[in-house]
């Protein structure tokens, strides 16, 4: 991965600086140790599909990508032709698949770029361009999650006979997709399993079984080695969330992605004075304030008003008064020596104590890059605490996935090299 040119892969620092004092390290080392980890539970045999998709869950599909290719990452999901295209532009050659449907208007140019479509729902064959090279396929088969594929596998049978009339269409795959592969209880799981199975066995008599085969997700693949199939499909357990808490793990999973903003002013209110849009917190007691350059349109939800915690100075402060666009206020009196220019770990890593007292607002922007990853990594290798985002989403009553993707565009991102 050394030989991996990175430069010019973190949007907006650099030259630009992080004045606002707001910013994301995306540790790629994390996501590689996550990515070999997955690997060490499965058989050698067995390929694997890192999803990228939705800018590679907000941690940046492209540097993402050239990370999975050094692992050695098989192959890359993503939404859309759209997200396809943005990586083969640039540069990243590794196969990609499609999970959504493409309409029949972008086969050809799926078909040029070398990129695999999912057959979502009948094709009316006559209505697909001609394709050349021909055009790579998966069948999506339905079983249960309702969302995407076919449900009959005579549907499925008679798709893939006609095909096999166009020579510009190869059909490399079926799949399916578990809806609770991260419950308790693995029943649904199970008879998805055995649905699948089913279909397969059906194709098979016919003698139209696709090469490749897939259906877990990052829970299938953690829970059951059955399901691995020829293919696993991981997202979440690459960036380094459990995909669920309900479950243990077999494997330890880094977090990749860390959030961070800067105290921008440190201020005593009386008892009874109230704080932010709506008054919605009042004082008890004599209060010092902290605010917070990070918002709900940096991603952190408004629901976190008064009910998350960020931490500072090593130590939890509460979120009060309701979160602004850009900014939101802290209870920090029990850590009365807070001054404007220290650093608040909104999730993740614990921040470096490097960074505090304004240290990072200081350093020339030539050298913030490097300045950051090191103390990050020296802070990540002395196992600082983690504000796991599996916490903050169950207070933001959503999931971790839900919290990385909102991460928004404007805040930038320092990204840790493997
Ligand atoms: C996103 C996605 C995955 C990865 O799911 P995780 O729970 O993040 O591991 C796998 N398959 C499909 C079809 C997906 O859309």
């Amino acid at each position: 991965m050394s030989e991996v040119n990175l430069i010019g892969m973190n949007e907006g620092v650099g030259m630009s600086g992080v004045y606002r004092g707001t910013f994301a390290v995306v540790d790629l080392t994390a996501i590689a140790q996550n990515l070999r980890a997955v690997r060490s539970v499965m058989n050698s045999s067995v390929r694997m599909l890192l999803a990228v998709k939705a800018n590679g869950y907000g941690h940046g599909a492209v540097p993402v990508a050239h990370t999975a290719n050094a692992v050695g990452v098989d192959m890359l999901g993503v939404a859309s032709l759209e997200e396809g295209l943005e990586l083969r532009s640039a540069g990243i050659d590794t196969p990609i698949l499609v999970f959504g449907r493409v309409p029949f208007s972008g086969l050809s140019t799926a078909a040029k770029e070398d990129i695999t479509v999912t057959i979502t729902s009948k094709w009316n064959l006559d209505e697909i361009p001609a394709c050349s090279p021909p055009l790579k396929a998966h069948v999506k088969i339905d079983t249960g999650m309702s969302r995407l594929g076919f449900r009959e596998s005579d549907d499925v049978i008679s798709l893939l006979q006609s095909i096999k009339t166009r020579k510009d269409v190869d059909v490399t795959g079926i799949f399916s997709h578990f809806a609770c592969a991260d419950a308790v209880d693995v029943a649904h799981a199970d008879a998805q399993f055995h649905r699948f199975g089913e279909v397969l066995q059906k194709v098979s008599d016919e003698g139209l079984c696709p090469p490749l085969v897939h259906m877990a997700n990052s829970a299938g693949t953690l829970r059951n080695r059955a399901w691995h199939l020829d293919m696993v499909r991981i997202g979440v357990s690459a960036y380094g969330l459990a995909p669920s808490p309900d479950f243990p793990l077999p494997i330890t999973l880094t977090p990749a992605l860390h959030l961070y903003t800067t105290v921008a002013r440190t201020e005593w209110i009386p008892a009874g004075e109230t704080v932010g849009y709506g008054a919605t917190f009042q004082a008890k007691r004599p209060t010092r304030v902290a605010t917070v350059a990070v918002g709900y349109a940096d991603g952190y939800f408004r629901l976190l008003s008064n009910r998350a915690s960020v931490l500072i100075k090593g130590q939890r402060v509460p979120v009060i008064g309701n979160v602004c666009m850009d900014q939101m206020m802290l209870d920090v009196t029990d850590i009365p020596e807070v001054e404007p220019g220290d650093i608040a770990t909104v999730y993740g890593r614990q921040s470096p104590d490097e960074w505090d007292s304004g240290a990072i607002q200081k350093i020339n922007p030539t050298d913030l890059d490097s300045f950051i990853c090191e103390t990050f990594s020296k802070a990540r290798d002395a196992g600082n605490p983690v504000l796991s985002l599996n916490e903050l989403a169950e207070r933001a009553e959503t999931i971790s996935y839900e919290i990385m993707c909102a991460l928004s565009p404007r805040i930038p991102k320092i990204y840790v090299k493997v």
